[in-house]
Order: C-alpha cells, then sequence, then structure tokens
C-alpha cells in the first residue's frame, strides 16, 4: 500500500511547484497581460493565430519527443560548452537554413543573420551596428572559429530594396540606414549595367553575389580577423545559395568566379 502512495501522480499543488523555473523568470520579466490578450483577438480575427501557434507548439513538443532523444548524446556534451568550427553570417531570409543546407548539427555552426547577409565595416570609434560585429569578435576571439562564411542568396528582397525609390522605404527607416551598408554593392553594379545592360533578373543576381564579395572585403577590415586570415589560421568562404534548385555556389578568390559546389 505504501508503495502504490509513493509512486502516485503529483497532486495539483505539487506539479504548481515543479513549475519552479518558468514561474521564477515571469515574476522578474512579465509581459503586459493586456496587450497579450488584445493581440491575440486580433490574431484569431485574422484566423491565423490558432494555426500558426499551434504549428510551432506542436513542433517543440515533436522536437522533444523524436528529435531530442534520438541525439540525447550531442546534446549530452554540448551541456557545458561549444566548439563551433564555423561562423555562419546569413541573410534573415526564412528561406535560408544554416543547418540545414550544410547539414550541420548543433555545437557546429555559430550563426550571425541580418537583412542581405551584411557585414559593417570595422569601426571602433562610432561603435555602430554592434550586433553583428559583436558575434564576429566573439567568434574569432573566443570560439576562435576555423571558418567564416558569407552565404548570400537568390532573390534577396534585401539586396533589392537597395534600388528602392526613398519613398518606398519611408516606414521603414531603420532598414533603409541597415542597407546603406551596402550602398557601395549598388553603386558597382548600376556602373557595370551601364556598360553593359542587363534584365532585372541578372541584375538582382548580379547584385546579390556581389555583395558576398563585398562582405568577404568587409572582414578584412577587422584586425584582428585580418591578421589571422594572412597567416593562414583562418578561412573566409563566400556561398550563394540558390533557392529554387539548392545548389550553393563557393566563390574562387583566383578564378573570381562562384562555382558550384558538387
Ligand atoms: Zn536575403
Amino acid at each position: 500500500m505504501e508503495k502504490n502512495t509513493e509512486s502516485k501522480l503529483p497532486d495539483k499543488t505539487d506539479r504548481k511547484r515543479s513549475a519552479t523555473p518558468v514561474d521564477t523568470i515571469s515574476s522578474l520579466y512579465s509581459f503586459p497581460a493586456a496587450f497579450a490578450s488584445s493581440s491575440k483577438k486580433v490574431l484569431r480575427s485574422l484566423n491565423v493565430f490558432p494555426l500558426m501557434s499551434d504549428k510551432l507548439f506542436d513542433g517543440v513538443k515533436e522536437f522533444h519527443s523524436k528529435d531530442f532523444i534520438e541525439n540525447r548524446e550531442i546534446f549530452r556534451q554540448l551541456q557545458q560548452e561549444q566548439h563551433p568550427h564555423t561562423l555562419f553570417i546569413g541573410c534573415s531570409d526564412s528561406r535560408v537554413v544554416p543547418s540545414l543546407i550544410t547539414k550541420s548539427l548543433p555545437g557546429e555552426l555559430f550563426i550571425v543573420r541580418n537583412i542581405a547577409n551584411i557585414v559593417p565595416v570595422h569601426n571602433m570609434k562610432q561603435m555602430d551596428y554592434v550586433a553583428t560585429s559583436a558575434v564576429i569578435e566573439y567568434a574569432v576571439k573566443v570560439l576562435e572559429v576555423e571558418n567564416i562564411i558569407i552565404c548570400g542568396h537568390s532573390n534577396c528582397g534585401g539586396c533589392q530594396a537597395l534600388y528602392y525609390e526613398p519613398q518606398r522605404m519611408r516606414k521603414l527607416p531603420q532598414t533603409r540606414k541597415w542597407l546603406s551598408l551596402a550602398k557601395s554593392v549598388k553603386n558597382s553594379v548600376k556602373k557595370k549595367i551601364a556598360e553593359n545592360p542587363v534584365l532585372e533578373p541578372e541584375r538582382s543576381k548580379m547584385t546579390e553575389q556581389l555583395n558576398i564579395v563585398q562582405q568577404m572585403n568587409h572582414l578584412l577590415t577587422y584586425p584582428y580577423l585580418r591578421s589571422k586570415y594572412q597567416k593562414g589560421q583562418i578561412r573566409l568562404m563566400g556561398w550563394y545559395y540558390a533557392i529554387e534548385t539548392g545548389d550553393v555556389y563557393n566563390y574562387s578568390v583566383e578564378k573570381r568566379v562562384f562555382e558550384k559546389i558538387s
């Protein structure tokens, strides 16, 4: 009889007590409940909330019951520390999934993604755009990654937006400011196509690919990174991911062309 008592499911009070980690955090940082409920109402009226949030919650449950269990040993090893071999700088575009296209496991890639996979030029005086710069700094100085990949992609909205009239970007002042970091790319492409006119799809591809090379150049403005690169201690790569075919092209520094990885 006593055994049965010990193995019984915890009652409501016990369950409440076992949820302390979440409770502790929510008491420190609370999200205004009024905002949350009104936002839910809007989303429900759009018929978005039930569908998409269920999908995300179901995904978490499936990850935990299947993928996590299957890779339990990897997660156990990663519990204390990480040793990623590569810093992956990609576009925020939802269609670019670094771990998927490189078949990498957790712990392998240190990732930063932003609109149009831009690397701000190193500038210690202004300390602007530090989100991306901090990731580069940490990856190179602390994690000592062996590779850095700048990965652009086909049909990049960020690269297309470089050509938008200012009026079209009026409601997006921060995006416009961010994209101004790639202004030189647009100017170079414009100069090139002034001599040899091309249709818009070709202009887009030229912009996306030239942007990758330009961001590789920006990486070398980071003194500590440049020094490692010159000593052969770190490898820089520029990749172009074609969403429609799944092909990935690697930039050949010697030939100055993107070559399909096959
Ligand atoms: Zn993009």
